[in-house]
């Protein structure tokens, strides 16, 4: 990196969970990204690598796609933003039809938008729970998450969060919150607070930031089941499942579940720009309607034109490409090449879903950072990721090809060798 792009860039950036001693040590030199191509990114030395975790679990399609691009430049020549606060615009309103197309035959008929996984996630919870105070279930106050889940950073999001270090000050703060760490707890709460829950959240399939960890098949089946005879709502976080990582579209569909809430973000826009969706029904949207009542919500940038017009570019690659179609075949590779890592003797466990995969190696003690090491050391091999602790954690964007998923897993396989060699 240039001598004065580094001296500002440890000077003045504060890098997202970053140990940033040793980020701005002498010998450290960040990796700067320029360009992105396909699965491919290119440093600031002009090597490539390909990206592993679809930057961060967001990218669908590859990057620099022609097709989203497009959308954006010729939304660009019209008008970059406009408030969502008593106007609307058409990229919305197309996008809005296109996202509730996607899951034909459910109730999920009103979109509303924000912009990043941790609002779609607020969104969610906030209606449940003005729906309740205004709809007769004044006692409905609690939120029900699980333990090790994930759900976002904001205040609210973070307070059905089960990842105790995420949620920095350690504080108890935000919603009432109940914490169960299965679905057969659910058994075990007492009437009186069933009687309080306005919603259960979940993460659907697979709980990511917990380090990819796969819930029985059938899990959300039976606590959808569980929300509904008790009338209590379920909020399905597809932040990190939705648009095709699990192998369907949406990971609820895998067990023919139509939540009350679907909370969309990363991969909206193909893993673009940010911009979330909440989903929700008829029911809850008309909980709303009434002389002075309002969702009392929203963001300046709500329904950003840019966004809307890269969602919709995304979409039209879905279509176009027939991404799904063709989704099958990649991942019984992935499934293949993943587990071939077992007969690597510092791999205890391989976790997958779809294209998402974690490669645990540990535990280890934490600060020995051997994740951490195995991710730097496969960057020598070509491969961008970050591992969850001791989880090294493999996403390809849908667009990868069975060559780059080779080479991803070999490059993980080297890297772990080098580390415990
Ligand atoms: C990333 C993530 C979030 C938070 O999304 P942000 O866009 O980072 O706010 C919420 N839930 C899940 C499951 C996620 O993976």
């Amino acid at each position: 990196m240039p001598d004065d792009l580094l001296q500002l860039e440890k000077r003045h950036q504060w890098h997202p969970f970053t140990p940033m001693q040793a980020w701005c040590a002498e010998d450290h030199e960040p990796l700067m990204l320029v360009s992105g191509q396909g699965c491919t990114l290119t440093d600031q030395h002009g090597r490539e690598y390909l990206d592993g975790n679809s930057s961060i679990w967001t990218n669908i399609h590859g990057h620099n796609h022609p097709t989203i691009s497009a959308a954006i430049r010729a939304q660009l020549d019209r008008v970059a933003h406009t408030s969502f606060l008593g106007f609307t615009h058409e990229p919305a309103i197309q996008l809005g039809k296109q996202l509730v197309d996607l899951l034909p035959g459910s109730a999920l008929s009103r979109v509303f938008y924000s912009d990043d996984g941790s609002t779609a996630i607020e969104c969610a919870m906030r209606m449940a729970l003005q729906y309740w105070k205004q709809n007769g279930g004044e006692q409905r106050d609690t939120i029900l998450a699980f333990d090790r889940a994930y759900h976002g950073d904001t205040l609210g999001a973070a307070s059905v969060g089960g990842i105790p270090v995420f949620k920095g000050s350690g504080n108890d703060f935000g919603y009432k919150t109940l914490r169960v760490p299965h679905l057969d707890a659910l058994e075990l709460l007492t009437s009186d607070q069933v009687e309080r829950l306005a919603a259960v959240i979940i993460e659907p399939l697979i709980q990511g930031s917990a380090g990819m960890r796969l819930w029985p098949q059938g899990m959300l089946a039976k606590l959808s089941a569980w929300c509904r005879e008790r009338d209590i709502f379920l909020i399905l976080d597809e932040v990190m499942t939705g648009f095709g990582r699990t192998g369907s579209m949406f990971a609820c569909q895998r067990e023919g579940v139509t939540p009350d809430f679907l909370c969309l973000a990363k991969g909206l826009t193909g893993g673009c720009l940010p911009m979330a969706a909440t989903m929700t029904t008829e029911r809850v949207f008309e909980g709303f309607l009434g002389a002075g009542r309002a969702f009392y919500y929203g963001h300046s940038y709500t329904a950003s034109q840019l966004g809307c017009a890269a969602a919709l570019g995304s979409l039209q690659v879905f279509r176009e490409e027939r991404v799904m179609e063709h989704l099958p075949a990649k991942i019984e590779i992935f499934t293949q090449l993943v587990n071939s890592l077992k007969d690597l003797p510092q791999v205890m466990d391989v976790r997958q879903c779809g294209l998402i995969a974690g490669i645990e190696i540990g535990p280890y003690p934490a600060e020995e950072l051997r994740g951490s090491k195995v991710c730097l050391a496969a960057r020598k091999h070509g491969l961008l990721t970050r591992p969850v602790v001791d989880t090294i954690v493999l996403m390809p964007p849908l667009a990868v090809t069975d060559g780059e998923m080779q080479r991803m897993v070999n490059a993980v396989r080297l890297g772990i060798e080098e580390v415990f060699g």
